[in-house]
């Protein structure tokens, strides 16, 4: 929620590398799926109006818990945070996975979940949905700091959420709590129709200023992993009234993400899927994963991936249902550690269709007949007849 003041804008230079690749980085980015944030993105959508306190903000509380316990992790593992808004309970969601090295040392990553007169698909459903599928690949890999993934409400009112938690958690942890970094995710949905290839990297610019040098670094930092790990250009900026800016407050150490293409729906019921895009959710999340893991420390081994050549993933190829109607599904062994792609023909040899890491593919628009699906992995592919009856 905020009106987009591009005080700074410098380009980013290539040659100004701070860190290295790193494959087993780039292997847990590529598991993000599209399939996920769409339909993260549709559910946030279907919730409704979210506003601070209300049943729909209530209920997307409860569905935000219901998908992190869905990967995997424990009510433990889980912590809410309360205040009262005119009357109602809001709740804050925090998950924590505990590292391995540092295990009092957090690495926050947020985005609020509240909207205000729309459903918010862009704000911050956006961000919102980059945290599901952070949370969802992370979670069997170890990292030497802890995370915390906060879901925050409140913001819209005020970073009322955020403010809560650095009062009432924060600061009354004995000691305080130690944070590296607090990397906030909000509105990154860009505009529909329009080439969004280019995410704002937020820096500290405000007082207390004692952080804003360590904030510049850290945001440089996030501008290599987004060339490193996505597709996207980066620029530079500062941040601004959003839920970073308690913990900026409070000394902390911050960065963000913010849309470059500025939607003019966030704050209005026209804030929707279709009016936003989900390609750019789906890259924002790569830059973001990417970055999270550098924070973070996540391990760089991937023994795995030694251990699936690309035709054993072939020769498990399963494609079904048979005949389809709607959607055909994909299984594979490993299917998550290898980039893959699908491309249905017809028997003229005309491509209708080309997926990239996609499970579930979309034949509605295809009329009942034979077709042939190629699965590629590297250099090997697969073709099997696919038949689709209406
Ligand atoms: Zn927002």
């Amino acid at each position: 929620m905020k009106k987009f003041i591009l005080l700074y804008s410098i380009a980013f230079s290539s040659s100004f590398f701070a860190q290295t690749f790193i494959q087993s980085y780039q292997n847990r980015v590529n598991q993000i799926s599209q399939t996920n944030i769409n339909t993260y993105l549709t559910e946030f959508a279907d919730l409704g109006v979210k506003k601070t306190g209300s049943v729909n903000n209530n209920n997307a509380f409860n569905w935000l818990k219901s998908k992190y316990i869905s990967f995997g992790y424990s009510e433990d593992q889980l912590s809410e945070n309360a205040f009262i808004y005119q009357g109602n309970t809001a709740k804050n969601l925090i998950l924590t996975k505990t590292g391995t090295k540092y295990p009092d040392t957090y690495v926050i990553v947020c985005g609020h979940y509240d909207t205000i007169v729309g459903p918010g698909v862009n704000d911050n459903g956006s961000g919102t949905s980059i945290l599901l599928e952070m949370a969802r690949i992370l979670k069997e890999i170890p990292t030497e700091y802890s995370i915390k993934f906060i879901n925050f409400t409140g913001e819209e009112q005020g970073l009322l959420g955020s403010q809560n938690y650095v009062q009432t958690v924060v600061n009354a942890t004995s000691p305080k709590m130690n944070i590296k970094l607090v990397f906030n995710i909000d509105e990154v949905g860009g505009v529909a129709g329009k080439t969004n290839d280019t995410i704002i990297c937020e820096k500290d610019t405000s007082s207390p200023t004692s952080n804003n040098a360590a904030s510049a670094t850290i945001t440089q930092q996030l501008m290599n992993c987004v060339v490193l790990y996505s597709p996207l250009q980066t620029k530079l900026s500062n941040a601004y009234s959003s839920d970073y800016m308690p913990f900026q407050a409070n000394n902390e150490v911050i960065t963000g993400f913010f849309e470059f293409n500025e939607s003019t729906k966030p704050h209005s019921a026209a804030d929707t899927y279709v009016n936003m895009d989900p390609v750019y959710v789906y890259n924002v999340g790569k830059a973001a994963l990417g970055a999270v893991q550098h924070f973070a420390n996540a391990d760089t081994t991937d023994l795995s991936t030694a251990d699936c050549p690309p035709e054993k993933m072939l020769e498990s190829l399963k494609i079904f249902p048979n005949p389809a109607k709607d959607f055909l599904q994909i299984e594979m062994m490993n299917y998550n550690l290898k980039d893959f792609s699908f491309m249905v023909t017809d028997l003229n040899g005309r491509t209708l269709i080309q997926t990239k890491n996609e499970k579930q593919i979309n034949i509605s628009k295809l009329s009942s007949g034979i077709y042939l699906g190629t699965m590629t992995v590297e250099d090997q592919k697969l073709t099997k007849k696919i038949m689709i009856k209406k």
